[in-house]
Order: C-alpha cells, then sequence, then structure tokens
C-alpha cells in the first residue's frame, strides 16, 4: 500500500491534536472539522479501506475501532446526545486518504 499522511501522523512525524491512543489505534482532530467536533480513528496497521477488510483477520480491528469511539464520545461528553461514525470507501464514496480511518462527528443535531 502507499504511504498517507496518516503514517506520518502515527509516527508523529507531522503534528496532530492527538485525543486518543492505544497499541492498535491513534484518534486525533480533523484539520478541516465538518462538524463542533470532527475526530478521525485510525488503525496503526496500514489497510488503505474498508474494501480491504476480512471479517476475521480484522474483527479485532474493527473493536477496537468502536471501541475508541465510545471513549471518545464520553470523553467528549456526547455519549448521552450521540454521534455519527462513517467511514468513506473509494471516489464514489468521497475518500481522500487512502488509509482506512473512521469519522466521528458530534456537538450538533446533524443533518444528512
Ligand atoms: P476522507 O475524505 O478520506 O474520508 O477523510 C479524510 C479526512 O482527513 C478529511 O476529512 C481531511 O480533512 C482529513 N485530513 C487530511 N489530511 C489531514 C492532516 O494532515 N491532518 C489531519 N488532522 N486531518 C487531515
Amino acid at each position: 500500500m502507499t504511504e498517507t499522511i496518516f503514517s506520518k501522523i502515527i509516527r508523529k512525524e507531522i503534528p496532530a491534536k492527538i485525543v486518543y491512543e492505544t497499541d492498535t489505534i491513534l484518534a486525533f482532530h480533523d484539520i478541516h472539522p465538518k462538524a463542533p467536533i470532527h475526530i478521525l480513528i485510525i488503525p496503526k496497521i496500514e489497510i488503505p479501506s474498508v474494501r480491504e477488510l476480512a471479517s476475521r483477520e480484522h474483527a479485532f480491528l474493527l473493536g477496537d475501532l468502536f471501541d475508541a469511539a465510545n471513549k471518545i464520545a464520553e470523553i467528549f461528553g456526547v455519549k448521552e446526545k450521540g454521534f455519527r461514525l462513517i467511514f468513506n470507501c473509494g471516489p464514489d464514496g468521497g475518500q481522500e486518504v487512502y488509509h482506512l480511518h473512521m469519522h466521528l462527528l458530534a456537538g450538533k443535531k446533524l443533518g444528512f
């Protein structure tokens, strides 16, 4: 896989406003937020998109991503009010960075 800007963020070679980190996951503020709270949650291993996910091989990773989303919602105090999780996939899905990532959007009532 071709390396993306997110690999440099994982290695801390370029700055990001990190909000949560484990041995498998990194989460940081989106540089162009689309909501008052806009966090990107990424696996540290390089997978380009959800198209490359294999259900058994990556089961742990999906668990880690959703666990991180819930922890981040708690950190930002939005677990009760709610939040939106989005995976963009491929050109028609609006994906710009080909390192799998989950968007967590919150902080206002979101339109569709
Ligand atoms: P996608 O469109 O691929 O689903 O989302 C990629 C997201 O990454 C975009 O919302 C974009 O604003 C964000 N992004 C791109 N480059 C950077 C960067 O260098 N730092 C941060 N924090 N976010 C980035």
